[in-house]
């Protein structure tokens, strides 16, 4: 797709719009009297309205992930980005998206709530990603492409020939989610998105950067789409307590935390098939595992008895039997791999 064709995909009515603009857009010095945005001029180290623009932020994550300002945004979660994308390019009530199955409940939620039908094409039996059904299932109105890539619940990631093959093809906004993409073997499509127009990649400090309380997803996109996203966004989205606190997080590394949790998942890859009641751990990407067990409820309920907490993902479409387990701290493996061992020792007598 070219860069130009992108404009016909926006709603006609967010094309047109003209954005709010904040006391902070008109004068955007740091220094001086504040006396236009009808805050409290007394200091509680909160009393100033946050950047909307959240530059000092983007500058930092610009120099990380190597992709322009201009092609950043940052989120309430993901989950912001993923409701702006629905409303920045989906008429409600009458265009649709598509999205892999099983995959993150968000997409549909999103789309639920947008009033914007979802079409869910299944992932292939071994969880590959189905490129000719994916295309087939789109028409002139399906605006939204999602693909989670290392994929939630599954854990695999798809091979990059594939999305830039469905990226190439789709006449909408292939939207991929790489949330666990710190985990993965596979590269991330960040250096693409220069050469793909319709390409929205989406991450998250919520995983390998350990800052899920603070609420903070990105989205990476040509800045067209950024620009769109922005105007629509509420403009204080990200409070100034998750800004600051973002920034001196983001000063460290997280590689050693994600070194130490791929070494517990591959030991736990090693570990768990020994159990007679395990039949499958599936290869992952992410820093969890899905695993099939003979029952899974049975096992759910001996885990939770245990204080264990895992994701029962035995209804979901693809994964029947499956459990999906968070790798977690060593000593909370070794408390999962005991609490297992008993629970087969308990089906034996
Ligand atoms: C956890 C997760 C996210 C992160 O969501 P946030 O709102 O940024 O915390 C996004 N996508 C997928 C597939 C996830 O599993």
């Amino acid at each position: 797709m070219e860069r130009n064709e992108l404009a016909s995909l926006v709603r006609p009515n967010i094309r047109n719009l003209t954005p709010y603009s904040t006391a902070r857009d008109e004068y955007r010095g740091a220094l001086g009297i504040f006396l236009d945005a009808n805050e409290s001029p007394y200091d509680t180290g909160w009393n100033r309205y946050p950047d909307p623009h959240q530059q000092a932020l983007k500058q930092r994550i610009s120099a990380i992930k190597g992709v322009p300002e201009a092609s950043i945004f940052a989120g309430n979660g993901s989950d912001e980005a993923i409701d702006l994308l629905f409303r920045v390019f989906c008429i409600p009530g009458r265009d649709n998206a598509i999205a892999i199955t099983p995959s993150y409940g968000m997409y549909s939620v999103a789309a639920a709530t947008n009033d914007i039908a979802m079409r869910e094409v299944p992932l292939g039996a071994d969880f590959s990603l189905p490129v000719e059904a994916l295309l087939g299932a789109a028409d002139a109105d399906s605006k939204l492409l999602f693909l989670c890539s290392p994929n939630n619940p599954t854990g695999n990631a798809f091979r990059p020939e594939d999305i830039l093959a469905l990226a190439a093809r789709f006449r909408g906004i292939v939207v991929l989610d790489e949330a666990y993409i710190d985990f993965s073997r596979v590269p991330s499509l960040l250096p693409e998105l220069a050469r793909r127009p319709n390409l929205v990649i989406l991450q998250t400090l919520s995983k390998a950067w350990g800052l899920a309380g603070l609420r903070l997803g990105l989205a990476f996109a040509d800045p067209y789409i950024i620009r769109l996203m922005s105007m629509v966004k509420y403009p204080y989205n990200i409070n100034a307590a998750t800004l600051k606190l973002a920034l001196t997080a983001l000063e460290d590394s997280p590689a050693a935390r994600v070194e130490a949790l791929l070494e517990e998942r591959a030991r736990l890859e090693k570990t768990l098939p020994a159990f007679a009641c395990v039949r499958k751990v599936w290869p992952s990407e992410a820093n969890f595992l899905l695993v099939e067990v003979d029952d899974a409820d049975a096992l759910y309920a001996r885990l939770l008895a245990d204080g264990i907490i895992v994701r029962n993902r035995s209804r979901v479409r693809g994964c029947a039997g499956c459990l999906r387990i968070t790798v977690g701290l060593k000593e909370e493996n070794d408390r999962l791999v005991q609490s297992i061992a008993a629970y087969e020792k308990s089906l034996v007598h």
